[in-house]
């Protein structure tokens, strides 16, 4: 089977998989060959157990008395000789030949009879041959249904046809019942397709001034923060059919079949327009074609088809061709030309105000207790997108039916927060007492560290209750106010914070643990980021060694400079690095009985909340502001 059928101009006009197709003649020539076959072949099996004679043959042996056993058929006379009737069943072969016309073979039964020999009677069949044609005929119409629901089976149009055949998962909704109602936050997003819904609804206000409108607009955006819901909105508000396909699914083995799909897509739609066509994950066709990302033949052809399609349809018919990624940097220059998608929709990950509304979207319908403050958990989430929101609010509905209760509280919301975050609590882990102290002092390193410091962010709870995640126990800070900006001071104490826990181990037990692994690869992300991108060293200044590749994904920064200069950022980082632990370790050891104090605290209530540790560390500075006053008191007596 060629797999370029897809390729084919006339292929591709035939009627797409959702219509009755009438492409019966190849099942039916086929299954008339097969029986044609089959039915030679019965005929060589049937006759190769017979041997054929002539009819004096045949009275020659009743002359000769040697006859066995006759059976007088419609057109023929079988017979057996005694010879072959001696033999074992198996070798025996039985004679025939034909019969002439008008013989008298009820007289000749008779004969043969009296002279001993077996006769069967003359089966008369008249319906013979109708019962023949029936039979094949019904023999072809049951193999003809079986093939015709084979190729069915194999989504294609007719025989065979469907093996290079759209099965595009094109999901087409009439209506996708989502409005702007339903996306939380994203204004700016939704400003800038307003004037696509407007179109939709209205496009000879349009045309009539001789506007044209652009064919697609590209939603750019980390993933889960909104960019399929924001178009099925677009699609909901302007009330037209929703076509989804992700750019995935272009992707095949064989050369032209992504382009088939293009085409198929684009017809679908031409048939119901005004529609919007949403295209996931572009990136996955519209990569650039240059061979930096090591494109291919099959994938360029995907992509030439679209961007000609994206070309071919009047823009006046009312389709809109909505894509999303989160790369666009990859994208292919000539999708972004202007005609194409040369529009782009930022969607970013959302702010306090966006999280806080997206939490109100995604708890309209969960019935909520008195005490929940969503605000907290928005102000908990910095960093979340939609996604990570609306999973949080089913987890902690889920958690809510779990203990039986009949409306979701604060506690709910903050565990499943937990579980988003830090994967469920997991009870079972067994600890050694040692191990569990070394983390205890580990994790109140942090919070120490961060609760003495005037520019850290507040710390709402400290717990070792070991997580799925594989962390043995957190600090969480939470900031009071959302942030965008970080001083150079801030970042330095952010360093301490995270080198705490390392700095609490070495302090108190002597030792490193394993456990500092995470904080270490992120404070060292972060002196590289100061170094690299925020000109905050004194070796380098302002000069950028280092820049961002895909915003969108991981953020990964890449060095763009000498190898000698990577090597001195290096050193420059480490010197960093060192300054903050000697800090975080001169902390610790100024602050040692406060930080046995609240270990201890710690490892018998496994988690204490920021309030408690603020308690701990305005009781001992009272203790040593008295104790400050007593000395000075005690002077002068001196
Ligand atoms: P993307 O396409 O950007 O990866 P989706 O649109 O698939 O993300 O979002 C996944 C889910 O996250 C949505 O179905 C919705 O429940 C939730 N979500 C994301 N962003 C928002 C938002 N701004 N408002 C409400 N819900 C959102
Ligand atoms: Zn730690």
């Amino acid at each position: 089977m060629d797999p370029n059928r897809g390729n084919d101009p006339n292929k591709s006009q035939k009627p797409d998989g959702n219509q009755p197709r009438n492409n019966y003649f190849t099942p039916l020539m086929i299954a008339l060959a097969l029986v044609l076959v089959f039915s030679w072949v019965m005929n060589m099996v049937e006759s190769s157990q017979y041997t054929q004679t002539t009819y004096s043959d045949f009275l020659e042996a009743k002359a000769a008395g040697q006859l066995a056993e006759v059976e007088f058929q419609t057109d023929r006379v079988v017979y057996m000789t005694k010879e072959e009737a001696a033999k074992p069943p198996s070798q025996q072969k039985a004679c025939y030949t034909g019969l002439p016309d008008g013989g008298d073979w009820a007289a000749m039964s008779e004969e043969l009879a009296a002279q001993g020999v077996t006769v069967n009677e003359k089966i008369v069949e008249d319906n013979s041959f109708i019962m023949m044609i029936l039979s094949y005929v019904i023999m072809i119409g049951g193999l003809f249904f079986v093939m015709n629901l084979l190729t069915k089976r194999m989504g294609g149009d007719g025989m065979m046809g469907g093996f290079g055949k759209s099965k595009a998962k094109v999901y087409m909704e009439k209506q996708t019942g989502v409005t702007f109602k339903d996306v939380a936050g994203q204004d700016e997003a939704k400003e800038s397709l307003q004037e696509i819904i407007d179109f939709l609804h209205n496009p000879q206000k349009y045309t009539a001034i001789g506007a044209k409108l652009p064919k697609g607009a590209l939603l750019v955006g980390s993933p889960g923060t909104g960019k399929t819901l924001l178009a099925k909105a677009v699609a909901g508000e302007a009330d037209v059919p929703f076509f989804s396909i992700s750019g995935s699914d272009f992707v095949e083995m064989f050369v032209g079949m992504g382009a088939s799909r293009v085409r198929d897509l684009f017809q679908q739609a031409a048939k119901v327009a005004p529609c919007i066509i949403f295209i996931d994950e572009i990136d996955a066709v519209g990569r650039s074609r240059d061979n930096r990302f090591g494109s291919n033949s099959e994938q360029e052809q995907t992509l030439n088809q679209l961007l000609s399609e994206i070309d071919g349809f009047e823009s006046s018919k009312g389709i809109v061709c909505l894509a999303a990624t989160n790369r666009p940097e990859i994208l292919d220059k000539a999708l972004l030309r202007p005609g194409r998608f040369d529009r782009r929709i930022i969607v970013d990950r959302p702010n306090l105000q966006g999280r806080l509304d997206t939490l109100k979207v995604h708890t309209r319908k969960i019935r909520l207790s008195e005490d929940v403050d969503l605000r907290k958990i928005a102000q908990a989430t910095a960093g979340a997108v939609g996604a990570d929101l609306a999973n949080l609010v089913n987890e902690a509905a889920l958690r809510a039916v779990r203990h039986g209760r009949q409306a979701v509280n604060q506690e709910d919301l903050m565990v499943s927060f937990e579980t988003v975050i830090a994967g469920t609590e997991k009870k079972n882990t067994v600890l050694t007492d040692m191990e569990k102290r070394l983390v205890a002092y580990h994790e109140v390193g942090h919070a120490l560290v961060a609760a003495l410091e005037k520019h850290a962010q507040p710390v709402s709870k400290i717990t070792i209750v070991p997580h799925t995640s594989g962390a043995l126990g957190y600090t969480m800070q939470m900031p009071e106010e959302e942030k965008f900006l970080n001083t150079a001071d801030e970042l330095r104490t952010e360093l301490r914070t995270l080198v705490g826990g390392r700095a609490a181990e070495q302090v108190v037990f002597g030792v490193q643990t394993t456990g500092a692994a995470n904080d270490i690869h992120r404070a060292t992300a972060l002196a590289r980021n100061m170094v690299t991108q925020y000109g905050m060293s004194e070796k380098f200044g302002l000069m950028s060694t280092a820049s961002v590749q895909n915003q969108y994904l991981d953020g990964q920064a890449y060095m763009d400079c000498a190898q000698s200069t990577a090597a001195e950022v290096d050193s420059e980082v480490k010197k960093i690095l060192e300054t903050a632990y000697e800090d975080a370790k001169r902390i610790l050891r100024e602050n040692r009985g406060l930080l046995d104090e609240i270990s201890e605290f710690l490892l018998v209530k496994e988690t204490i909340t920021g309030d408690e540790l603020m308690a701990y560390i305005q009781a001992d500075q009272k203790k040593l502001e008295s104790s400050a006053q007593e000395s000075e008191e005690a002077k002068p007596e001196e």
